[in-house]
């Protein structure tokens, strides 16, 4: 039995890694991948110490962070299910792994949220995607959907509109993100707004060929040739892992206090995953690093 799990591999999860490690609690690190949704975004000007760093390159850093120190680590490795044993938890991996540890810090952050239409499991990386940022430059040349009204949907157009020969942008509501993007994306001139419309389905065999959308006011559909589609949607925290045994907000959160406790003794939470304000890097490191100081004490005093 470890005395500590640490469960994801972003800002909060690292940095709970190195606060561990220094603390020379025997820890493993589990996680899908190593940097997180910051891998997802182009430039950070907001991470103190750098005024300007690549997402990739900071977290190339925090990695390299990590490996300072003697720290067992499972990277590629997706937890499905966690649960509590009389003195502890164990932990179940997707290969069927089982691992056990007296306390576990939960630091799954978000994913993108699915838009739930015909065509988008199957057409998903063959045209549907959810990071302009990533994979925009793919589209080079070609006409494409963005799916949003808020700042991600908005900075996704403004990126598209200077490398896709034309630009859709479609949202269920009037644009809610700052008023600069939105007159921005207005000056475009290869790109139409379809305000309060709704995207019913994704179409294509092998690739996506086209997206349905619905004006709800007049109930009229269009069908828009596009080679790619980029949802924007927002984001939603990956805490099924800990549904059956910590509590959710309404947003699907888990709950922890300013100590990063959840209310089940030996069990933390850090990042993006939690109720805590403001998802941002500095925060989410800052709560990881809570949440190993926390570990650790409740691992002493047991
Ligand atoms: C496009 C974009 C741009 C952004 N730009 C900025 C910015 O400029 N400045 C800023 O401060 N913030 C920015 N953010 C926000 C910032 O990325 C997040 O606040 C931060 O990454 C949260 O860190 P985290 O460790 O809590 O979660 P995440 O970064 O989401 O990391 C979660 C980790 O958990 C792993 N994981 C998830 N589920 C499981 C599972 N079941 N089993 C095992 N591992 C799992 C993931 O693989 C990942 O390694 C941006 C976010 C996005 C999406």
């Amino acid at each position: 039995m470890h005395e500590l799990i640490i469960i994801g591999g972003g800002p909060a999860g690292m940095t709970a890694a190195v606060y561990a490690a220094r603390k020379r609690v025997d820890a493993l690190l589990l996680s899908k991948d190593i940097g997180g949704q910051v891998l997802t975004t182009t430039g950070v000007e907001n991470y103190m110490g750098y005024q300007y760093i690549e997402g990739f390159e900071l977290m190339q850093k925090f990695e390299e962070q990590v490996k300072q120190f003697p720290l067992e680590q499972k990277i590629g490795q997706g937890v499905a299910g966690l649960s509590q044993l009389d003195a502890g938890f164990d932990v179940r991996t997707d290969n069927g792994e089982s691992h056990q540890a007296k306390a576990v810090i939960v630091a799954t952050g978000k994913r993108p949220r699915p838009l739930n239409v015909p065509g988008e499991q199957q057409l998903r990386g063959r045209g549907v995607t959810y990071c302009a940022i990533c994979d925009g430059p793919l589209f080079t040349g070609q006409k494409v959907a963005v799916i949003g009204g808020g700042n991600s949907a908005l900075e996704a157009a403004d990126d598209m509109v200077k490398i896709a020969q034309y630009v859709y942008l479609v949202s269920l509501t009037p644009l809610t993100g700052d008023q600069i993007l939105i007159d921005r994306v207005k000056d475009a001139s290869n790109l139409t707004a379809f305000l309060e419309h709704e995207v019913v389905a994704i179409e294509g065999e092998s690739r996506v060929e086209a997206i349905a959308i619905r004006d709800l006011k007049s109930g009229e559909e269009k069908r828009l040739e596009v080679g790619g589609i980029f949802i924007e949607i927002g984001l939603i925290p990956n805490s099924e892992l800990a549904r059956e045994i910590a509590r959710l907000n309404n947003l699907g959160e888990i709950e922890v206090n300013c100590a990063t406790e959840t209310g089940v003794p030996g069990l933390f939470a850090a990042g993006d995953v939690t109720n805590v304000v403001e998802k941002q890097i500095v925060v989410a490191a800052g709560e990881g690093a809570k949440a190993a100081l926390q570990a650790h004490k409740y691992i002493q005093r047991l």
